[in-house]
């Protein structure tokens, strides 16, 4: 079943349980169908990568791991506050996102 996600690509976000609580971070890309996102420098996950082909340098590399979406809550870029997104249908049909803090279209 595909997931309406609270958030998008490019959204700052918070994260609200688990290791990386409290941390902000930018959504990097986000993939409906699992409810999954992926945030800069959030629940890194540390990856031994063995070299294949020849030239290539095996080595540790960091890379983010994606989240559910349902952990972080949308950082307002007007008023700084880890908020609640609202959605409204404006008088021509066109629907925006809203903070419900302080009301700003986002
Ligand atoms: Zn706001």
């Amino acid at each position: 079943m595909k997931m309406k996600l609270k958030v998008r690509t490019g959204d700052t976000v918070k994260v609200i349980s688990g290791k990386d609580k409290d941390k902000k971070g930018k959504i990097l890309s986000s993939d409906p169908k699992s409810g999954k996102i992926i945030v800069e420098g959030i629940n890194m996950a540390t990856k031994h990568k063995k070299p294949r082909k020849a030239g290539e340098v095996g080595g540790i590399i960091h890379q983010e791991a994606a989240i559910y979406a349902a952990k972080v809550m949308l950082v307002c870029p007007k008023c700084g506050a880890s908020t609640r997104v609202g959605r409204k249908v404006l008088p021509d049909g066109e629907i925006v996102r809203y903070c419900k803090k302080c009301n700003e279209n986002l």
